[in-house]
């Protein structure tokens, strides 16, 4: 594909100094790279589509790489029953096989609570990604930011995306929204759901990796001290967040910090501007608290800070079905459910330093239906990742980057099959969901 400028692209273009320098078409438009755009990507290719995948940087990985999360949280319920595999655990066996990821490990969070985790390198996973979409066919259009979306009556028509050389318009017979926040379903004159009464945005948080740390010492802080070191460096005003959440680098004596806190709507341009440089300046002042106060940090430095602020919560997509906190702790087992998680709900707070945090029994699992993923008033297209249709208080459970990746790997191939089975437009109303459980519990996927 060459995306340079001509005359003629010139010409055709929407107007202005846009040019149009390509116009493409697949079955299927995944729009944003996060881990839940690239586990739809991969299943959509491997399930015989056509697939462009659209990304505004220039790597795949989002909040898992950009956001330098660093850990891939919740596997298994607390007594060991496995609810997310599939291509997930593909994602980790690549990167062990660079040596990039750790074993699954149990630690005890800030709460007190056990959680089970993967630590992995957030570079090594932006290699791991290209891999897999590469190996499965997908057209990667890296650099590519969302413009417009075309619409005609239920169906989305087309896409144009912001190249460096202008213009490039993407026809696709399925739309997946993967773009974290949702903007490609934005743009469509979607439907989205709104805060309730008390509630607010969960803040984002500028990770920051900090090193060398003697492990064995930070390691051997008791959960109850650490609780009282980071209490003290809230109140002193050097942490933003009452906690010293770290996870450490496979290939180093560093850790990947998670102990900034940004109230910001990341779909907010100038809010979203303050909230980076906000974040550098926390993550330094708190940088300099482990030093002076953490056992195990007293040589560490700064040594780079997250290509962005990770952002947990911005806009929810109003969805066939809207998943509840309730649904989750009951839990409801759904007909439909494409994918499972035993992930807690774990709200952060926008102000103040603690979390909110309600712990889920030993064995409790719960499932996530595939009409959470149909957005209303819209027939051929998915929103998958954190943007699907669930409640602000359920969200703060399934969004974790297992889950995500467990319910992109469903719509992908979701998106697949509905691609194989028609020639023309296509109706997600009319998947198969039985075929489609088969398929996802045939390709090592847990449905709960
Ligand atoms: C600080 C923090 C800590 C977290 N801790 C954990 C943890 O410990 N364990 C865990 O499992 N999960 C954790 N999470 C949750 C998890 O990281 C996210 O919920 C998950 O990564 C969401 O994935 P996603 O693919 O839906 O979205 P994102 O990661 O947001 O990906 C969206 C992608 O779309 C692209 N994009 C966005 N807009 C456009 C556009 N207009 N045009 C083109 N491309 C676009 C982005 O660049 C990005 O690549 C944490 C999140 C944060 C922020």
């Amino acid at each position: 594909m060459d995306t340079r400028v001509t005359p003629a692209a010139i010409a055709e273009g929407p107007g202005g100094h846009l040019p149009l320098v390509a116009h493409l078409s697949a079955d299927v438009l995944v729009c944003g790279g996060g881990v839940a755009g690239a586990m739809a990507a991969v299943a959509a290719a491997r399930g015989g589509a056509s697939v462009i995948l659209v990304e505004r940087y220039g790597f795949l990985g989002g909040n898992a790489t950009a956001g330098a999360v660093a850990q891939f949280n919740s596997w298994q319920t607390a007594a060991g029953r496995r609810v997310v595999a599939g291509l997930a655990d593909e994602v980790v066996a690549r990167l062990r096989a660079r040596d990039a990821a750790g074993a699954h490990q149990t630690f005890v969070m800030s709460t007190g609570h056990v959680m089970d985790r993967v630590e992995y390198a957030p570079e090594a996973l932006k290699l791991v990604l290209d891999e897999m979409v590469q190996g499965a066919g997908v057209q990667p259009l890296l650099h590519a930011s969302l413009l417009a979306v075309h619409r005609q009556g239920r169906q989305i028509t087309s896409v144009d995306v912001l190249v460096k050389g202008g213009v490039a318009r993407i026809e696709s017979r399925l739309l997946i929204d993967a773009s974290g926040d949702i903007d490609a379903l934005q743009r469509a004159g979607a439907e989205f759901l709104s805060l309730a009464e008390g509630e607010a945005l969960q803040p984002a948080t500028m990770m920051f990796r900090f090193g060398p740390i003697d492990f064995e010492r930070f390691d051997a802080v008791t959960a109850e001290e650490t609780a009282a070191l980071a209490a003290r460096g809230f109140a002193e005003g050097r942490l933003a967040r009452a906690a010293l959440h770290a996870s450490r680098d496979p290939y180093s004596d560093d850790g990947w910090f998670n102990i900034t806190r940004l109230a910001v709507d990341a779909t907010d341009a100038l809010a979203l501007s303050r909230a980076e440089m906000e974040g550098r300046r926390q993550a330094w002042s708190a940088a300099q608290f482990l030093r002076d106060a953490v056992p195990g940090c007293e040589r560490g430095q700064l040594r780079a800070f997250g290509t962005q602020v990770g952002v947990r919560e911005t806009r929810r997509v109003a969805g066939d079905h809207i998943l509840t906190a309730e649904e989750l702790l009951q839990p409801v087992a759904f007909d439909d459910a494409i994918a499972a998680g035993a992930y807690p709900i774990d709200i952060h707070p926008a102000q103040g330093g603690g979390l909110i945090y309600q712990a889920l029994g030993d064995d409790h699992a719960y499932q996530i239906p595939w009409r959470s993923l149909v957005p209303r008033g819209l027939d051929n297209a998915l929103a998958v990742g954190r943007g699907v249709s669930a409640t602000h208080k359920a969200l703060a459970a399934i969004r974790v980057m297992t889950i995500s990746m467990a319910v992109g790997q469903a719509a992908g191939t979701a998106a697949a099959q509905l691609a194989r089975a028609k020639a023309g437009a296509l109706d997600v109303r009319t998947a198969d969901v039985a075929a489609l459980r088969a398929r996802l519990l045939a390709d090592g996927a847990c449905l709960g």
